[in-house]
């Protein structure tokens, strides 16, 4: 016993401390006897709980004895004495024994229980409960004041302790100390053994455990309800698990079994190996260790889920190549992969065309992908020989197998490189450049036709260059020939008005009888000369005007002026012609603005208008009719009732010398230049003069005019 005796009694003490408790423990374990083990809780009780005077009685029920077997603080004589029949029921220690857990004797009278003289003591039983006898008693002096829940601790510990020794073999260990050594050193084996171990009998209770099961499956009395729960729970499932293995079932002797851990309160699996084993004293019983098993089944759920991740990769990495075979399938363009030793590892069906022989194809067809082969693996190999290239990027002269045509294609191959930078593959991507190359020869047929035309504009913009030139310097002799031609007309016009003057003024003279009386074929041929020269005199005014006109030298004078006034002058000046046709001219003049532009060439155009009408008028009646037209114009229209004008001529009778009729013979005279004249005057008053006529029916002249020359 290695614990150190204390010189002073102490007085009972409420607590003991936790690391007091578990000395006691270790050395109950240590114990390989029941004298030993009930010698050290005296001791224990005397150094530790306060006790001056102890001794440990311990029961035979076989026999019918109790009888004192330790004590503290008393010799060995003293609690030797103590030994008495059980068959006394009215022994004070007796019913002790059977009856309560404690009882305190304070002033023992009893002859029968002389142990500590006449001082008061306390017996506290050791085991029993339920069904079982009591092992034994603890007896302390002195009495213990309040519950004795220190010895009631360290009799159940003693309790326990007794439980495990009976089982091992008495007789031959309590005589032999090499035994008891052998014994000791056993079960300090199957206590340092990190496994739970524990012997039950065919009962299911338990007789052996060592340290590690009893921490599962007892617990103390002054343990957390907690723990206690937790401990009754384990010895449930425990049993259950034994009484199953019992029944067979599962795999024989081995099973998984659920425990709690009572001071974490986390789960624990165990697998459970029980074996029974039979001796022929103690009868059949059940050994049963239990394996920790959980971090193992913890690290096996954990390969599980890791494998299934696994296979859940696979998975995806199966789905993702199938994918991009779909996807390279769908690409037009040839798309082969290569592995490291620039073996074709995979390709699509456009490759397939150019690399594959198909079944039955000719002896053409292969050699062509004989040859496409060779052609793709040198380009992909020229990749594989350089180490620092990733990609290359060429041209190879493939051919289609099936219609024996070049295809010109542009590879681009490029390595794949792993995490590690290590080569897995070479993927190549063909692109057919036929249809490029195509593309590129009918842009230069393009390009060339294109200058050809350009070279061609240039050549005809050249030439219309000089066209221009040419028509511009034509068109400048031209007007160089026009002013002279004009100039020329003024002369003439200027030089024949004075002599025909002068002819015009001696016929009238003669006429008039200044020479004397003439007879009547000269007064007769007289008359012609003046009606000719006076022809002539219009002729030449009225050629005199449009080479003015021509020559821009008809200048434009814009006076204020009423058109009704100058419709009223123009028929009283044409009167005399008016009369002597017997036609009636009627004038419908409505409300008029002042005009402001050039009255003498208004009352030019209209004096010819109305000559023209009542020249070419038979019959019937002229109108003259003079309106507004909008905000800024006004019309006037001379409208007539005579011969009309072919459709035909309705252009021509504008221009200049034109008449519809122009035969020798016609029926009326003229120049054939007053049309032309009003023409010319009316474009420089920016006006307009049409015609609207009927053979047969008559003609109006309409001519539109702004009320305001803006110069
Ligand atoms: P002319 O001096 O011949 O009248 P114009 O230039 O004035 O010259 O007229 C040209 C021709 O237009 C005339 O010769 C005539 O044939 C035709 N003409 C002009 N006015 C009329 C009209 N009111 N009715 C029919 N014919 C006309």
């Amino acid at each position: 016993m290695a614990m150190a005796r204390e010189s002073v009694a102490v007085a009972a003490r409420s607590t003991v401390s936790a690391e007091a408790k578990l000395a006691l423990l270790e050395e109950l374990q240590r114990c390989a006897d029941i004298a030993s083990a009930a010698q050290s809780t005296a001791e224990w009780l005397v150094t530790h709980a306060g006790a001056e005077r102890t001794i440990v009685a311990a029961a035979d029920h076989s026999r019918g004895r109790l009888a004192g077997i330790a004590g503290a603080g008393v010799s060995t004589r003293q609690y030797k004495k103590l030994a008495f029949s059980l068959d006394e029921p009215d022994h004070p220690l007796v019913n002790a024994l059977t009856n309560g857990s404690s009882f305190s004797f304070h002033r023992p009278t009893d002859a029968r229980i002389p142990l500590f003289g006449d001082s008061g003591f306390t017996s506290v039983k050791v085991g029993g409960g339920g069904e079982d006898p009591a092992l034994g008693l603890i007896l302390i002096c002195p009495a213990v004041e309040g519950p004795p829940s220190n010895v009631k601790w360290a009799a159940d510990a003693l309790s326990r302790s007794l439980q495990r020794v009976s089982m091992l073999p008495v007789g031959p260990v309590e005589g032999d100390p090499r035994l008891r050594r052998e014994h000791a050193l056993l079960f300090n084996i199957i206590n340092a053994a990190t496994d739970p171990i524990l012997f039950t009998n065919m009962e299911g209770q338990l007789i052996i455990a060592n340290a590690r099961a009893e921490m599962l499956f007892t617990a103390p009395d002054d343990v957390s309800e907690g723990r206690r729960r937790a401990v009754q729970l384990n010895n449930m499932f425990f049993s259950a698990a034994l009484s199953r293995t019992a029944l067979g079932e599962g795999e024989a002797g081995r099973r998984e079994l659920l425990l709690v851990d009572p001071t974490e309160g986390s789960d624990l699996l165990f697998e459970l190996l029980s074996t029974a084993v039979s001796d022929p004293r103690e009868g059949t019983g059940v050994v049963s260790i239990l394996r920790n098993i959980t971090d193992l089944r913890q690290a096996t759920r954990q390969i599980d889920e890791n494998y299934a991740r696994l296979r859940t990769a696979e998975a995806e990495v199966r789905a993702e190549r199938d994918r991009l075979n779909l996807l390279i399938d769908s690409v037009a363009d040839p798309i082969i992969v290569t592995d490291q030793e620039g073996e074709i590892s995979l390709m699509n069906n456009p490759a397939g065309r150019l690399f594959t022989v198909v079944s039955g194809s000719g002896e053409d067809a292969q050699r062509i992908v004989r040859a496409n082969d060779a052609h793709f693996t040198s380009f992909v190999s020229g990749l594989l020989s350089t180490g620092w290239e990733t990609t290359r990027r060429g041209e190879i002269a493939l051919m289609d197998p099936n219609t024996g045509k070049q295809v010109p294609v542009e590879a681009l191959a490029a390595k794949m490189l792993s995490e590690v930078g290590e080569l897995t593959a070479i993927v190549t991507i063909l692109h057919d450049r036929t249809e490029a190359i195509e593309r590129n020869d009918l842009y230069e047929q393009l390009k060339l036709a294109s200058e050809e035309l350009e070279g061609k504009v240039r050549a005809a913009t050249a030439e219309l260059a000089n066209q221009n030139e040419l028509l511009r310097r034509q068109a400048l002799e031209l007007e160089q020939a026009s002013a002279a031609k004009s100039q020329f007309l003024a002369n003439v016009s200027h030089e024949l008005r004075t002599p025909l003057n002068a002819i015009l003024g001696y016929a009238a003279m003669t006429l008039q009888g200044v020479s004397g009386e003439l007879s009547a074929p000269q007064r007769r041929n007289l008359s012609r000369i003046d009606a000719n020269a006076r022809h002539l005199l219009t002729l030449i005014n009225e050629i005199l005007d449009i080479t003015r006109i021509e020559a821009g030298r008809m200048p434009i004078q814009v006076v204020a002026f009423n058109l009704a006034e100058l419709v009223r002058e123009v028929t009283t000046e044409l009167e005399p012609i008016i009369a002597k046709s017997g036609l009636e001219v009627v004038s419908r003049i409505g409300d008029l603005p002042i005009m402001r532009t050039d009255r003498q060439k208004v009352k030019q155009i209209l004096v010819n208008l109305l000559s023209n009408a009542l020249k070419f008028t038979p019959k019937g009646s002229i109108t003259i009719r003079a309106q507004v037209q909008g905000k800024h114009t006004i019309t006037v229209a001379v409208i007539d009732t005579g011969i009309g004008i072919p459709q035909a001529d309705h252009v021509k009778i504008f221009e200049d010398f034109r008449q519809v009729d122009s035969t020798p013979r016609r029926a009326y005279g003229g120049t054939g230049l007053g049309l032309s004249i009003c023409r010319r005057l009316t474009t420089m008053l920016r006006g307009t003069l049409k015609l609207e006529s009927r053979l047969a029916h008559g003609s109006t002249f309409t001519l539109t005019l702004p009320t305001t020359l803006k110069k």
